[in-house]
């Protein structure tokens, strides 16, 4: 069994759906995991938001605009008028299943269930789709295997059991469809996996089924070797190790949610990236296999902030780096990024909601100075396989870049530097002609 994953820009047209029809109509047992139409967890958000403010006017004007969108999509997506009639129910159904909700007292068990009707949308009406198309496939709702438990985490246990029972149901059929994002919780209640989670709904299935393969179709050809968007002539990887996927998914390519994998790499299940508009290309291959290749790619990200904080009496001191974390850990702020000297600690944030009181609680410990419009670039690759030269080639590619810090050696999968981000397309390009030259 194949697990295919196609994300909501796969989704948002009927030329699109058509694709994704061609792609999984080839007879090989697969499950196929939907996301929501392009843009509508973004207009779900903002309904919630909405209802959360008491704005009931707006509510329900995105409301419409997002039903006109899918009775659009309808009209051109069906051939018969029997099917275009059965989609048209169904989405009203789930409209007026939103729009129910607004005359309640709004909660937070409200919001996920207006934020699952995207998926369950999606998946439904992709599968009218092939059902008019005559393509056998059997549509399995994620609410009667997809769970978390108290702590939020999968229950991999569950999701095993119950998504065997539900396809011994099916017996014979060898093409199911089933929605990413949305499971229920430990109450029972519909919730999520958070923004992006399709690509976790895929890899936990992937998992469960200890699949052949999991696959993510989005509308790129897989991992670039650098960003497209500063740098000419990047090149698609081929493969990776998922230990290197894992640090660039989280520092910048947007093609994978960076956690989503795991699953997959604990049963050593691989992981492909293809692209809906190209899919005669082989996209990226993400295995547990160590990479041979030195440097596999550069990825940037925006938005750091950098904090430093010097002891006051550091040297020789000892417990002065504990009281730094605890900080962070007390305002639940992740630390990316940490260098260290005798008397003073650098540490980068990507998230900056608490950064006020997390400065105002470190000056107990030393002085404190902080740096915003950082860029993390992450240099990612099997550093180990050249033993030579890997650290002087970046730093030669870096000579007229101001490096404020340096991180080297936390693993064996990348070097993370943080220059100021208007240096970061010179640095891009710099690292791209001193580490790719020679290999495209
Ligand atoms: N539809 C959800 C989102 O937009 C989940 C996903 O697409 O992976 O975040
Ligand atoms: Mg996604």
């Amino acid at each position: 069994m194949k697990i295919l994953k196609f994300g909501g820009t796969s989704l948002g047209t009927p030329e699109r759906m058509q694709q994704v029809a061609d792609i999984i109509r080839n007879g090989t047992p697969m499950m196929i995991v939907l996301s929501a139409i392009g843009g509508t967890t973004d207009a779900l958000e903002d309904i919630t938001h909405y209802l959360y403010k008491n704005n009931k006017d707006a509510a329900r004007e995105i409301t419409s605009k997002l039903e006109r969108k899918y009775k659009k999509l309808a009209e051109e997506l069906y051939h018969s008028e029997a099917y275009h009639q059965k989609a048209t129910e169904l989405i009203l159904s789930h409209f007026n299943h939103i729009r129910s909700h607004f005359n309640k007292s709004y909660s937070g068990l409200q919001q996920k269930s207006i934020l699952a009707q995207g998926e369950l949308l999606s998946s439904a009406l992709f599968q009218y789709y092939l059902e008019e198309q005559q393509v056998a496939s059997r549509l399995i709702s994620a609410l009667a295997f997809m769970r978390i438990d108290k702590n939020e985490e999968p229950d991999e246990l569950y999701i095993q059991e119950n998504l065997e029972r539900e396809l011994a149901k099916h017996q014979g059929a060898s093409l199911f469809i089933t929605q990413g994002y949305i499971c229920r919780n430990a109450f029972g209640e519909i919730d999520n996996l958070k923004r992006g989670g399709s690509d976790y709904t895929a890899s936990l299935i992937g998992s469960a089924l200890e699949a052949e393969e999991v696959q993510i179709w989005t509308d790129v050809d897989g991992f670039h070797n650098n960003d497209p968007r500063y740098v000419k002539d990047t090149k698609v990887i081929r493969s990776l190790s998922f230990d290197e996927a894992a640090e660039l998914a989280y520092f910048g390519a947007k093609v994978l949610h960076p956690a989503s994998v795991l699953p997959c790499k604990l049963k050593e299940i691989p992981v492909r990236l293809k692209n809906t508009m190209n899919p005669r290309d082989e996209g990226t291959l993400i295995t547990t296999s160590p990479s041979r290749q030195e440097i596999k790619a550069v990825a940037a990200k925006d938005g750091i902030a950098a904090i430093k904080i010097k002891s006051n009496r550091m040297l020789l001191a000892y417990g002065f780096i504990r009281k730094v974390f605890e900080v962070f850990e007390m305002y639940q702020t992740p630390v990316d990024v940490i260098t260290t000297s005798e008397v003073a600690v650098s540490i980068t944030i990507d998230k900056q909601d608490n950064i006020e009181n997390i400065l105002h609680d470190l000056k107990k410990y030393g002085a404190v100075e902080v740096d915003y419009h950082q860029s993390i670039i992450c240099v990612v690759g099997n550093l180990m396989a050249d033993e030579k030269g890997i650290i002087y080639k970046i730093f030669d590619a870096l000579h007229d870049v101001p490096v404020r810090m340096i991180s080297y050696g936390g693993n064996q999968y990348n070097v993370t530097l943080l220059v100021n981000t208007r240096d970061k397309t010179k640095a891009l390009n710099a690292l791209s002609n001193n580490l790719f030259r020679y290999e495209q």
